[in-house]
């Protein structure tokens, strides 16, 4: 059977995970092309919110091969992260297409179909690393229909414009929960709704922590010692915190149990009258595209060693999460998995 489109490795996912693992991959003499289905570069940074920045200085904010511009002390912005992903893509002249969505992957004598948006494609091996944006996390709460005010996933927060003198509850006890928090408490009354109590990072740590941890993690491993790395849900304080702190904001109250049509009602009884609730409650990995094939879940995740799936071969995953290289999700956590990756895909095909 002869096909149009035909590469040794596929890459789907054209963010930073995907773009760590091309460069490794252009490195060698494999065929390979990453399918993402965004208009342009920059996976999902091009859609959170406005005033975002990373929580680690840009020294420590690199893919492997070109440092984040910006030094030791600079905390680079959502539209700076931005041009250096489109400046990665185009330096190195990474092999991307877009816009393709990857319907579904089908394993087909020893490799895999790829349906997509344009067409069929054939791969030897495939890389997922699709990210979890494409899949926002949102509890469900009785009453949420008879809500009459607004409700919104962090995935979906740009500013905080359009709270602007109104009563806003944010559920959430992450950074992205504290740091919306942060913005919008300056334009609105905010309530703060935590599922326990949120835990902050010391002042002097920043997201140079991970990097630290991740390599402390990587040489016990290589020692073939035992190593528990530290909580990474914890709240990183970037100056935004740090002044919410100040003007008192940070002050949280336990879950609500359910919503009238202008309320949060606790299961006391007591209620807060808000107009807004936005849910800080994170993401699952975006993987229905691997639905045809025959892997376990758990928890949204599918099981792997590293970044290795255990019950396909030939296929990867990579930079959801510790559970695929810690610190994968990070900018400067993939490219170790990429690199990882990479070495694994090569001799997997030059064995077969
Ligand atoms: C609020 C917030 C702040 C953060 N701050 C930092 C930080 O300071 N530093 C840091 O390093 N990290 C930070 N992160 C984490 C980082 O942004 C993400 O982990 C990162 O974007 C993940 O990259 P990725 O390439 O794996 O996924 P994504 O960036 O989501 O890219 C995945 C790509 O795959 C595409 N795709 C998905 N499904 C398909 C499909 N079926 N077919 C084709 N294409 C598909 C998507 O459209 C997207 O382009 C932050 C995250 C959040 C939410």
């Amino acid at each position: 059977m002869k096909y149009m489109k035909s590469f040794d490795v596929i890459v789907i996912g054209g963010g930073q995970s995907g773009l760590a693992v091309g460069y490794y991959l252009r490195r060698t003499p494999l065929r390979y092309t990453i399918l993402d289905q965004e208009q342009a570069p920059g996976g999902a940074w091009q859609h959170y919110w406005h005033s975002l920045r990373l929580f680690s200085p840009a020294q420590w904010s690199s893919l492997p091969g070109i440092l984040m511009p910006g030094g030791p002390d600079y905390y680079p912005t959502r539209d700076e992260t931005l041009s250096y992903l489109r400046h990665y893509e185009n330096k190195y002249q990474l092999e991307v297409q877009r816009p393709v969505t990857v319907q579904a992957v089908e394993q087909k004598e020893e490799a895999f179909l790829l349906h997509t948006s344009t067409g069929v494609y054939h791969a030897k091996a495939v890389v997922s690393a699709t990210g979890s944006f494409r899949r926002p996390y949102l509890p469900e709460v009785p009453g949420r229909e008879a809500f009459q005010g607004t409700i919104l996933h962090s995935s979906q927060y740009l500013s905080p414009a359009p709270f602007q003198g109104q009563r806003v509850a944010i559920v959430g006890e992450g950074n992205s929960g504290a740091q919306i928090l942060a913005e919008v408490s300056q334009v609105a009354d905010t309530l703060w709704i935590t599922s326990k109590p949120p835990r902050f990072l010391p002042d002097e740590v920043d997201g140079r922590y991970l990097f630290d941890v991740a390599s402390r993690l990587y040489e016990a491993r290589q020692r073939g010692e035992a190593f528990m790395p530290p909580s990474l849900g914890d709240i990183v304080m970037v100056p935004p915190v740090k002044a919410a702190r100040e003007r008192g904001v940070l002050q949280s109250l336990p879950p609500f149990q359910s919503l009238t049509s202008d309320s949060l009602v606790w299961p006391d009884g007591h209620q807060e009258k808000v107009e807004a609730v936005i849910f800080c409650t994170g993401f699952q990995p975006a993987l229905d595209h691997l639905s045809p094939l025959p892997v376990s879940r758990q928890d949204g995740r599918i099981a792997t060693t590293e970044t290795s799936a255990r019950e396909v071969a030939g296929l990867w995953l990579v930079g959801y999460g510790s559970w695929t290289g810690f610190a994968s999700a990070t900018l400067i956590g993939v490219g170790r998995s990429a690199k990882k990756t990479v070495e694994e895909i090569q001799a997997y095909l030059s064995a077969r």
